[in-house]
C-alpha cells in the first residue's frame, strides 16, 4: 500500500523540477516560462525506499484574471482531492507572494497534510525567502533545492511516518515528532531548553567514511548478523539501501534506527574498480538522508583528504556529526594516539568544534556502545530548541561583553533575536544594516550559543535580519 503526494503551488516554483527528480524520467517539461507545462500529470515516484504515486499540478498560468485564478483553484483542489499528502512549495529567492496566500489558504481548507517547501534554497539568497515562509502558517518549512537536489533527506523525513502510516493502517496514528511551542512556552522558560520529543519513527543514520575503514565490520557488530558481507550474490536488492534495527544502548534501551549503509550500496554495485571515487559520491547520498552521520576513520591512517571532504559535506548539509576512530584494538599507545587525533580534529575541522570524538573497535565491538550513546546526544542537542526570553536575555549579556562594531561611525543595533528552526538549530537576529555585521561577530554569537546553551558538535545557523 502506497500513498499519493500532490505538489501544488504557483508557477515556476519548480514543482516539475522537484516532480521530475522523484520520478527519475523527464516526463514534464521544464523551462524558464510560465505555464508550459499543462494540466496534472501523474508519476511513480521513489525517494530512498520510500516508493508513492506523485502528482504535479504544473500547468497553471500566473494569475492574472478572475477565470485564471479559478482555473488554478479548480486544479489544485482536484489534485489535493486525489492525494493523501500535499507538499506546497514556494519560491524562496522570490519569498512569499500573494498568489502562495490564495494557495495556502486553499490548503489549510482541503488538506489534512501538508508540508511546506521552500526552494532554489541552495545558497545564502534563499535564507530570507526561507525564514518568510514561516509566516504562511504551515509549520516549519523544508528547505529545499529540486534543482540540486538538496533537502531531499528532510522531505523524506516527512514522508516516512506517512509511509509507514499506510504500510500499517491497523495501528493507531503515529505521534507527532516536532514539538511547535506555543507563544506561552516560547516566552516563557527558566530551564535550559525545551526537552526533545520522544521520536516516532526510527531515527537515520549514516555510516560514512573511506573504504576499508571498517563501515562492513561497525553495521554487522551493530546489526548482530553477517548481512552485509555476504555480497552481491546473496540476492540484496539494490533498493534496501538502508537497514532497520533496534539498537541497544548502554542503558538496556532499544533504540528504532535506520542505518543507511553506503559499503553495502558499493558492493551491491559491483563497481570495485572505482572504489575511491564511488564511496565518496555513497557517501554524499547517504549524508542527504541522515539525521546524525558517522564518520568513521580509520585509526592507522585518519583525517585523510576524502574524510575531511565527507565530514565537511555532513556540516553543510545540517546533520548532526559523531567522529569514530576504528581498529582501536591494534593500537598500542592510546593515550599519546587519542590526544594526536583530538588535536588533529580541531585543527582540520574547527566547523565541527565540540562533535563528539569516540573510539571503537567495530571487530571486537569495544567501544560500540559508547557510539550509540554519541548517537543519541547528538540527536538531542541537533534537535535542542531554547526559549525566545533566554535567548534576548543572552543576547544582551553578549553585547555588553562586546559590542557589535560601528561601520562609518553608526553602531549595528542588534535588536532581538530567536530560534527560527531546529534540525540543526538555526536563529534569526533582528538588526539594523544586517549586511554590515562582520563575519567575526557571527562567529562570535555561534560559538557563544555553543557554549551557553550546550550545543557541541551541531552545526548551528546564524541569519542576520533587517527590520522592514
Ligand atoms: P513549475 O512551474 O513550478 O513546475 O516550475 P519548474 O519546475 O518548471 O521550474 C521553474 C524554473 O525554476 C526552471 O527554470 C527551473 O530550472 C528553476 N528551478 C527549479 N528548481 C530550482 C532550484 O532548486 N533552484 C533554482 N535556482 N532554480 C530552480
Ligand atoms: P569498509 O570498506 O569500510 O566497509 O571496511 P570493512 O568493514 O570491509 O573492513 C575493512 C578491513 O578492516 C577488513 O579486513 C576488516 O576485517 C578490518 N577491520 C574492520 N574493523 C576493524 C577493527 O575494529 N579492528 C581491526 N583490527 N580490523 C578491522
Amino acid at each position: 500500500m502506497s500513498f499519493t503526494l500532490a505538489i501544488v503551488g504557483r508557477p515556476n516554483v519548480g514543482k516539475s523540477t522537484l516532480f521530475n527528480r522523484l520520478v527519475g524520467k523527464r516526463l514534464a517539461l521544464v523551462d524558464d516560462q510560465p505555464g508550459v507545462t499543462r494540466d496534472l500529470r501523474e508519476g511513480a515516484a521513489r525517494l530512498a525506499d520510500l516508493r508513492f504515486t506523485v502528482i504535479d499540478t504544473a500547468g497553471l498560468e500566473e494569475v492574472t484574471d478572475d477565470s485564471l485564478q479559478g482555473r488554478m483553484r479548480r486544479l489544485t483542489e482536484r489534485a489535493v482531492d486525489m492525494a493523501d499528502v500535499c507538499l506546497f512549495m514556494i519560491d524562496a529567492r522570490t519569498g512569499v507572494t500573494p498568489t502562495d496566500l490564495v494557495f495556502a489558504e486553499i490548503l489549510r481548507k482541503k488538506s489534512a497534510h501538508v508540508i511546506l517547501a521552500a526552494n532554489k534554497a541552495e545558497g545564502a539568497a534563499a535564507d530570507a525567502g526561507v525564514i518568510e515562509a514561516y509566516s504562511l502558517g504551515l509549520g516549519e518549512p523544508i528547505r529545499l533545492s529540486a534543482e540540486h537536489g538538496e533537502g531531499l533527506n528532510d522531505l523524506y523525513t516527512h514522508l516516512m511516518p506517512i509511509s509507514d502510516g499506510f504500510a500499517e493502517r491497523a495501528m493507531t496514528d503515529a505521534p507527532e515528532t516536532d514539538v511547535d511551542l506555543t507563544e506561552e512556552e516560547a516566552e516563557e522558560g527558566d530551564e535550559t531548553a525545551v526537552p526533545v520529543p520522544t521520536r516516532s519513527k526510527p531515527l537515520q543514520v549514516a555510516v560514512v567514511g573511506r573504504p576499508n575503514a571498517g563501515k562492513s565490520t561497525l553495521i554487522n557488530q551493530i546489526v548482530g548478523e553477517d548481512r552485509l558481507l555476504t555480497g552481491p550474490e546473496a540476492g540484496i536488492t539494490r533498493d534496501a539501501i538502508s537497514l532497520m534495527t533496534d539498537w541497544v544502548g548502554s542503558d538496556g534501551v532499544a533504540v528504532p534506527m535506520r542505518i543507511f549503509d553506503t559499503a553495502g550500496m558499493r558492493k551491491k554495485a559491483k563497481i570495485q574498480e572505482k572504489l575511491e571515487k564511488l564511496s565518496v559520491s555513497d557517501g554524499l547520498r547517504a549524508v542527504k538522508f541522515a539525521e546524525v552521520v558517522v564518520v568513521l576513520l580509520d585509526a592507522e591512517i585518519p583525517f585523510e583528504q576524502q574524510d575531511l571532504r565527507i565530514a565537511d559535506l555532513a556540516e553543510r548539509e545540517g546533520r548532526a556529526v559523531v567522529v569514530a576512530v576504528n581498529k582501536w584494538d591494534i593500537e598500542t599507545d592510546r593515550q599519546a594516539k587519542l590526544k594526536e587525533l583530538k588535536e588533529s580534529f580541531e585543527r582540520l575541522l574547527p566547523q565541527l568544534r565540540g562533535a563528539p570524538l569516540i573510539t571503537v573497535s567495530a571487530k571486537t565491538g569495544r567501544g560500540v556502545d559508547r557510539l550509540h550513546d554519541a548517537i543519541m546526544r547528538a540527536y538531542d542537542v541537533w534537535n535542542r530548541r531554547v526559549t525566545t526570553a533566554q535567548l534576548n536575555r543572552w543576547l544582551a549579556g553578549m553585547m555588553e561583553a562586546h559590542p557589535p562594531p560601528a561601520p562609518q561611525g553608526k553602531r549595528i543595533k542588534l535588536r532581538y533575536m530567536t530560534q527560527a528552526k531546529t534540525r540543526p538549530p538555526g536563529f534569526v537576529v533582528m538588526c539594523s544594516h544586517p549586511d554590515k555585521v562582520p563575519e567575526s561577530y557571527n562567529r562570535y554569537l555561534v560559538n557563544g550559543l555553543r557554549v551557553d546553551f550546550d550545543m557541541p558538535g551541531t552545526p548551528i545557523r546564524l541569519w542576520m535580519r533587517g527590520q522592514n
